[in-house]
């Protein structure tokens, strides 16, 4: 039912670089339930097979072949109204995580639908219960968090949206990347430039 929206997202995710070949993933709340890619899987090539169901909060035969971040996907449903979510490790996104605490995106678009991402985690291991409950607390305010070292959670009502706000978070911080080279020489300026963001934008929701 839900099989062709994974498969045009997964394609997606993989031909323009935002997830490896068998990494990152997928899922739609359903209720009570939830869909959710299957571990392991290449979400360039999904089929009926990779669709995993199960219970947002409980356990079944099922659970054990979902992906792993399986628990930060039903945390996100616990405590936010999203319907969907999308979950991968586009490589700027994870470069700048780990010399920041936070992405403010300076392009217009960026801008106007994420304003400000937090980056989560700093010293916790990436599947710890900890690391859980920092991701669950912090997506109430934001429709994008990215966890250290690892990669992105993006919500939305439908995977459609929580892709775009994936897409758009990789291209803002490949611009802040390319700003931060075209700026070697003038380093001042782009920290200028990034407190004046972080001074004038919002640290909730857009
Ligand atoms: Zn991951």
């Amino acid at each position: 039912m839900f099989l062709g929206q994974f498969q045009s997202i997964g394609y997606d995710l993989f031909i323009r670089g935002l997830a490896s070949s068998h990494s990152g993933n997928m899922s739609i709340r359903t209720g009570d339930r939830l869909v959710i890619t299957r571990r392991g899987c290449r979400l360039a090539d999904l089929t009926e097979k990779d669709l995993i169901e199960t219970g947002v909060e409980r356990n079944d035969r099922a659970t054990p072949a979902a992906a792993p971040e399986l628990s930060f996907h039903r945390a996100i449903y616990q405590s936010t109204q999203a319907q969907a979510i999308v979950h991968a490790h586009p490589p700027t996104i994870v470069a700048l995580s780990l010399i920041d605490d936070a992405v403010v995106p300076l392009d217009t678009t960026g801008e106007s639908s994420l304003g400000y991402v937090p980056v989560l985690g700093d010293g916790m291991a990436p599947q710890s219960k900890e690391m859980v409950k920092e991701v669950a607390d912090a997506i109430k305010n934001h429709n994008a968090v990215i966890c250290k070292g690892h990669g992105i959670f993006a919500t939305g009502q439908l995977l459609e949206d929580a892709y775009y706000l994936t897409s758009i978070l990789e291209e803002s911080c490949q611009v802040l990347w390319y700003l931060k080279m075209l700026t070697l020489q003038d380093k001042d300026r782009v920290q200028q430039l990034l407190s004046q963001k972080r001074g004038s934008v919002p640290i909730t929701k857009q």
